[in-house]
């Protein structure tokens, strides 16, 4: 159980990064949200999933799930079901039907017409661009809101997600197993939207 000081803690960065221009927050899954890499194929129950969300990330999505803020999970992951299924559980008493969720499905991301999915490669040197990408366009569709790049903020386990999302004029965070909500508190202090400084990744 988390204490009233982590969610005051939560709370404070969420409003920090609003005031600092984020509008969207992205979440990566596996080893981001969650201690463990399900690799698209989690077999076990939603209830042992749901025991390794990590605290500071069920922080995070709650408090930013109660603000202004846009929330998406971008993952390579095929398991739309049980990752939709993971969020109404563990979130159930916040506004988790506002998550935007886009996983790799049999039918996205497609390559060009009539070639099939897009081979992996391709999604590789894409990172989660594509996926930003869905989120975006899903925005504008729906609320006629245009985001810029660089009020996009990824949390990704991945340091080359990151780095092809800040070469796309995002801003992102490498998340580490050593993630905890006061990290999160220092690099929300020291972001400069316009900017988009360059994270320092810790091994
Ligand atoms: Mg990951």
């Amino acid at each position: 159980m988390a204490s009233s000081a982590e969610k005051v803690k939560a709370k404070t960065i969420i409003r920090e990064l609003i005031c600092k221009g984020i509008k969207i927050l992205a979440f990566d899954f596996d080893n981001t949200i969650v201690r463990v890499h399900t690799g698209g194929e989690w077999k076990s129950s939603l209830e042992k999933l749901e025991a390794q969300i990590r605290p500071c990330m069920k922080e995070l999505l709650s408090a930013a799930l109660e603000s202004s803020l846009h929330v998406c999970i971008v993952t390579f992951s095929e398991q739309f079901k049980l990752i939709e299924d993971l969020m109404a559980s563990a979130f159930t008493k916040y506004n988790y039907k506002k998550i935007l969720l886009r996983c790799n499905t049999k039918h996205w991301p497609r390559g060009e017409e009539g070639h099939g999915p897009l081979p992996q490669i391709a999604m590789m040197t894409l990172g989660k661009e594509q996926h930003l990408s869905w989120v975006v366009t899903q925005l504008y569709q729906t609320h006629g809101e245009l985001i810029k790049p660089q009020e996009i903020l990824l949390l990704d386990d991945d340091e080359r997600n990151c780095r092809i999302a800040r070469e796309f004029n995002h801003n992102s965070f490498v998340v580490t197993d050593s993630i905890n909500l006061k990290e999160f508190a220092d690099y929300a202090k020291q972001l400069d939207v316009d900017l988009a400084p360059p994270v320092t990744v810790s091994s």
